[in-house]
């Protein structure tokens, strides 16, 4: 007869997650009373399991794993897995926000946009429905969307299957460093790009913080993800943030590979 918070809280203690004072602080900031409804309610309704380790936690939203299942159901000996991405509550964080949500022709007249409780929500939508338009082409590779209640958005995790629970989430671009050789370098740089460009003229989005951080490589295969501010090429500043997006892409390989040959920011933009 325990409260589900409490069940929750207790799993989340036994898991990987360290103790010491920030991650603890960050844990509960996150995980605040409302925000726990909403991950028991992916519970209750069968979607997972609970929430296992924390697979990262950023300024503004913490990501963890979680096993599918149903708790009232016998296990299953392959589950699927799926990252948990919970985007944190708290107001100042938000303020920064409000120039990707304004002048987006989505969430005009949105009154909602000035209560940062309602914001998050709006945010995380945001997220949801960006990944679904994305997902929902073949030409670019992000993790699957799933479900989303308020702040809790359940996605696809990219990372290795395996059976005993010892998951190996996917490396950022940032990390990956099995290139056999500099031809394929290239090719994941010629990929970055012509994501750009799918990006905005299939999918009629521009990333907005696309980076060597925002972008994870799965069975060698590059995947775009955090693109809860990623815009519609009709947003006044639509077009700043591509330059910004390919400053960003140009700056990581030539810093990582010295000896690549990169297009110049101005040919690339004027290909996206
Ligand atoms: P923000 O930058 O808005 O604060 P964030 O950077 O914390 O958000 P993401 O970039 O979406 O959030 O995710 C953070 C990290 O969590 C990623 O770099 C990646 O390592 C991991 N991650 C996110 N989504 C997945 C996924 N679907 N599968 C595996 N790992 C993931
Ligand atoms: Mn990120």
């Amino acid at each position: 007869d325990r409260d589900d918070s409490d069940i929750l809280r207790e799993n989340l203690k036994n898991k990987k997650i360290t103790k010491d004072k920030g991650t603890r602080a960050t844990v509960e900031n996150v995980l605040d009373q409302r925000t726990l409804k909403f991950v028991n309610k992916f519970i209750y309704s069968g979607l997972i399991q609970q929430l296992n380790g924390c697979l990262s936690t950023g300024k503004e939203a913490n990501v963890y794993h979680a096993f599918e299942g149903d708790l009232l159901q016998p296990e299953p000996t392959l589950k699927k897995q799926f990252a948990v991405k919970i985007y944190k509550t708290s107001i100042l964080i938000f303020k920064d926000r409000e120039r990707y949500i304004n002048g987006e022709f989505r969430f005009r007249n949105n009154k909602s946009q000035h209560n940062p409780r309602k914001l998050i929500k709006i945010w995380a939508e945001k997220e949801f429905r960006n990944l679904k338009r994305i997902y929902s082409y073949p030409y670019i590779l992000c993790p699957k969307p799933e479900d989303i209640k308020n702040n809790v958005l359940v996605m696809e995790f990219l990372g290795d299957n395996n059976i005993d629970s010892t998951t190996k989430p996917a490396l950022k671009l940032k990390d990956y460093d099995e290139y056999e050789t500099i031809e394929d370098v290239y090719q994941m740089y010629y990929k970055i790009i012509a994501y750009m460009r799918i990006l905005y003229r299939v999918c009629r989005l521009v990333h907005a913080d696309l980076s060597e951080y925002n972008t994870l490589v799965f069975n060698d295969d590059l995947y775009m993800i955090d693109v809860s501010q990623s815009v519609e090429p009709e947003h006044p500043m639509s077009l700043d943030f591509l330059r910004m997006d390919i400053k960003n892409v140009n700056l990581f390989f030539k810093k990582k590979f010295r000896n690549l040959v990169l297009f110049n920011e101005r040919d690339i933009f004027q290909f996206v």
